[in-house]
């Protein structure tokens, strides 16, 4: 017998010795979890040989739209699609200002550009990392056409205000939940709305990272108008309005079969995925709560957080530092995003503009990502905080 005296030294140096390696997400010890599940669903896709359009693209279609509450759920190849086939559907003519936040994923505004549209960059809130309202508000244009917020690292932006703001101005709103998906909204009269169900049309992603990850790339579009539905759908596939009649001009965007069984398992988790996202989220706040240099993410009052990021706020710390001694221990760490919209030479003609974003422009050099998913274990947690404490110590 090795264990004596010093058993419980020995347990958690032996946890630590055999800690499994931390990553930013471990979509491999998810899939392992829910393995038969998975492979039966992928088998069956397979030996229908349905591989486009088969019945799994339907039943996770439906299922979706029922956990949603929404009344459309339209699948597409990815989020970047999803939210091109969105602005697309709402006629938006070049010229046409759409206003995002610029502390974003270049997705977000990338669509913009590419549609000829004009991207209007708007700053965030220092607390949500969400669109700041009054920043929304002055940007308003004769020319604005469309609003779309991002529900940044899981948490939601405040849709109540935007929708309010986007109703007086007579604007669509776009909601891109691609990080957020299953976050519950509670407006002020009580009722409660899925993010991505609030705004005319919600746009999602299924990359692998993501909340509801496939297998590949996949994403999805909600609504609550069907003439919306429609037209996106028709988009979504070539514009067609029936089989080799091409209404509209549109694109080629299809979420496939397997990636599509895949989501229907998934989906199923979904809550019980956030729940864990929440729990390493809760960990990591309470242990940084006396550490005076970082400011941990806040959960806005308005909403729940699923925490697809867990990004704090680093202050009057040598970020390079941190990260460097964070690595020194295995530890992995992620910038998200380096270099916000506005300062994205893709942006070229915009450079030229002045863009007041102070926040945006604050946040960026000092916010810094946790490991956060679904598979992290005791030990991994113990680890990554002893050592964030330790540069601080
Ligand atoms: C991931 C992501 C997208 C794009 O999704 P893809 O499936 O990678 O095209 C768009 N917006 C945000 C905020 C994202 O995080």
């Amino acid at each position: 017998m090795i264990l004596g005296k010093n058993q419980s030294f020995y347990c958690k140096f032996a946890k630590i010795y055999r800690m499994r390696k931390i990553q930013m997400v471990d979509t491999k010890t998810q899939y392992l979890a829910i393995k038969p599940q998975v492979d039966a669903a992928i088998n069956e896709v397979l030996d229908t040989a349905a591989y486009i359009n088969g019945k799994a693209v339907k039943d996770f279609t439906q299922n979706l739209a029922t956990y949603l509450g929404a009344e459309h759920v339209i699948p597409c190849a990815n989020g970047t699609d999803a939210l091109q086939i969105a602005m697309m559907a709402l006629d938006l003519q070049p010229g046409d200002e759409v206003i995002t936040p610029s502390f974003t994923y270049i997705a977000t505004t990338e669509v913009v550009a590419l549609l000829r549209l004009t991207p209007v960059f708007v700053d965030v809130d220092p607390v949500t990392f969400c669109m700041d309202m009054e920043s929304l508000k002055k940007a308003i244009t004769p020319k604005t056409k469309a609003i779309v917020p991002v529900h940044l690292y899981g948490q939601a932006a405040p849709m109540e205000e935007i929708m309010a703001i986007a109703k007086a101005h007579n604007l669509y709103v776009i909601e891109d939940n691609a990080q957020a998906i299953g976050c519950d909204y509670t407006f002020s009269d009580g009722t409660k709305k899925k993010t991505g169900t609030i705004g005319h049309i919600g746009a999602t992603s299924f990359y692998p990272s993501k909340n509801l990850g496939a297998f590949g790339d996949g994403g999805a579009l909600f609504t609550n108008d069907k003439v919306l539905a429609d037209k996106m759908a028709m988009i979504a596939n070539h514009g067609q309005s029936a089989r080799y009649y091409h209404d509209v001009v549109g694109c080629n965007s299809r979420l496939d079969s397997i990636q599509a069984a895949v989501l229907n398992i998934k989906l199923q988790h979904l809550d019980a995925y956030n729940q864990a996202r929440q729990k390493v989220a809760n960990y990591y706040s309470t242990a940084f709560a006396n550490i005076s240099e970082i400011i941990t993410p806040a959960i806005a009052t308005y909403s729940t957080h699923v925490f697809h990021q867990y990004t704090m706020q680093l202050k009057n710390v040598d970020r390079d530092k941190f990260i460097a001694h964070l690595a020194a221990k295995e530890i992995p760490c992620m910038i998200y995003y380096p270099v916000p919209g506005h300062l994205q030479k893709m942006f070229g003609a915009q450079n030229n503009q002045h863009w007041n974003l102070p926040i945006t422009d604050q946040l960026t050099p000092c916010v810094c990502s946790l490991p956060i998913h679904t598979e992290m274990d005791e030990a991994q947690l113990v680890h990554i905080v002893e050592g964030v404490q330790s540069f601080f110590n």
